[in-house]
């Protein structure tokens, strides 16, 4: 290999190397194959600074944008400390920071009562704890799941999601779960919570009594089906009921996705239990929660256990982004702001191009349009990185292009993206 080659090897990768020596597991790095450098807020940058907008921000991950400053140099400074990095689970001074501003600016202003489990650091680590937990406190293994749910690829939480190609990976039968139709999933006409009502009041129904019923208020891989509030207050009030608990998969429809900290908030329910991950370190590193009413912590120690539930660098960041974003209602307001202003124009895309086939789907800043086809929606997705955009898909058949921006785009970026969008949909 010559000098010059070994150059070109360091400064710039050929995307060879990730066909040669990474697995075919890999996925979004199909739909936009070059090789990212750096990334600031709603931008990322690839090797040969090309800049792209971010309509994905890891897949909900990025709430608060590629390295926030005010995270950033709160990671810097206790790294700089020699603050403690891996930590067990250990009381750390870091951990400690994060569980007074969950309590103080999270859970006291909205009268919220929760204790918090550090589950392993994936989302599917917190789903899994929390079907665990309500198995546990009811005795009853069935848990009620429903119709395009998505919560994690592990096994557990593998049974409760829906989609056929993810359950096919699991190589075995997936058990202990039932599945329930999702709000509109039988059209508009059609309560489904009037069906669940029913099977569980008939005891020759089929259904085995649930410990729980697990669900996202607004389907973020399921295609942006939304649960109203009328449906998700029924649905607490059938749980109360039928003595079954509640439990909010928050993963992604969480920390301000829809508008409030907690996507359930606009229905003024109180889950018994709530996953949340994501963007929960907001900036982007591993961390995963489970919050658990205080009188269902029957856990004995290190019952559900895990090397990675101390990942301090997130409890860092967590906290600075809690204490910056959450400290009053301000951000809030201005996710809501940004998500009138994505309905409204996502509506005139949907209208100007054909209101027949396409339909604007979801809530707050996760919305999108339903191509009717998976093909016509990843040829929008295709056309939108053409014009420096990255947007995926989802859904059944990934016909919903999903519009899942960083919170903090700036309104000059969200239009821009929006007229991207547009653009993409005319071609
Ligand atoms: C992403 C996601 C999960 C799984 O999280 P991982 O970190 O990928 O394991 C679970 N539930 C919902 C709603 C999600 O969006």
């Amino acid at each position: 290999m010559t000098t010059h080659q070994t150059a070109t090897t360091i400064d710039h990768f050929d995307t060879d190397i990730f066909k040669r020596q990474e697995s075919k597991v890999q996925s979004y790095a199909r739909s936009f194959p070059c090789v990212f450098e750096r990334a600031e807020n709603a931008t990322l940058y690839d090797q040969d600074g090309h800049a792209y907008l971010d309509f994905l921000a890891g897949a909900g991950s990025l709430n608060y944008g590629h390295n926030h400053p005010v995270l950033r140099d709160a990671l810097l400074r206790y790294i700089s400390s020699d603050g403690i990095t891996h930590g067990l689970d250990f009381h750390t001074r870091a951990k400690g920071d994060f569980l007074e501003a969950m309590r103080s600016h999270i859970f006291e202003p909205r009268g919220l009562d929760y204790v918090i489990q550090f589950t392993g650091p994936t989302g599917a680590n917190a789903v899994e704890a929390a079907l665990k937990i309500a198995r546990k406190v009811k005795q009853r293994s069935n848990i009620v799941s429903f119709t395009n749910g998505f919560h994690g690829v592990t096994l557990g939480s593998l049974a409760a999601t829906g989609n056929e190609h993810h359950r096919g990976g699991a190589g075995l039968s997936l058990t202990g779960v039932t599945a329930m139709p999702y709000d509109g999933y039988m059209g508009d006409d059609v309560d489904t919570i009037d069906y669940f009502e029913k099977v569980l009041g008939d005891a020759s129904s089929g259904l085995d009594h649930p410990a729980a019923v697990v669900l996202e208020t607004v389907q973020g891989e399921g295609g942006l089906n939304v649960a109203s509030i009328e449906w998700l207050q029924r649905l607490q009030r059938l749980c109360h009921r039928n003595d079954m608990l509640l439990i909010i998969d928050d993963i992604q429809a969480g920390c301000g996705r829809t508008g409030s900290f907690f996507s359930f908030e606009a229905a003024n329910i109180q889950p018994d239990i709530v996953t949340l991950s994501k963007s929960l370190s907001g900036f982007g590193l591993p961390f995963a929660v489970t919050l658990i009413k205080r009188d269902l912590d029957i856990w004995e120690p290190g019952e559900h256990n895990g090397t990675f539930r101390g990942n301090n660098h997130a409890f860092v960041t967590a906290t600075a982004a809690i204490e910056t974003f959450w400290r009053d209602e301000e951000f809030a307001r201005s996710v809501q702001d940004k998500a009138a202003l994505l309905t409204q124009c996502l509506r005139a895309i949907a209208e100007k191009h054909g209101k027949d086939l396409f339909r604007v789907k979801g809530r707050g800043l996760m919305q999108g349009i339903d191509c009717g086809s998976g093909k016509l929606a990843s040829a929008v997705s295709r056309a939108a990185f053409a014009r420096g955009m990255i947007i995926e898909t989802s859904g059944p058949d990934g016909e919903v292009v999903k519009c899942l921006c960083p919170l903090t785009i700036s309104h000059e970026d969200l239009r821009r993206g929006l007229k991207i969008l547009d653009d993409s949909v005319a071609a």
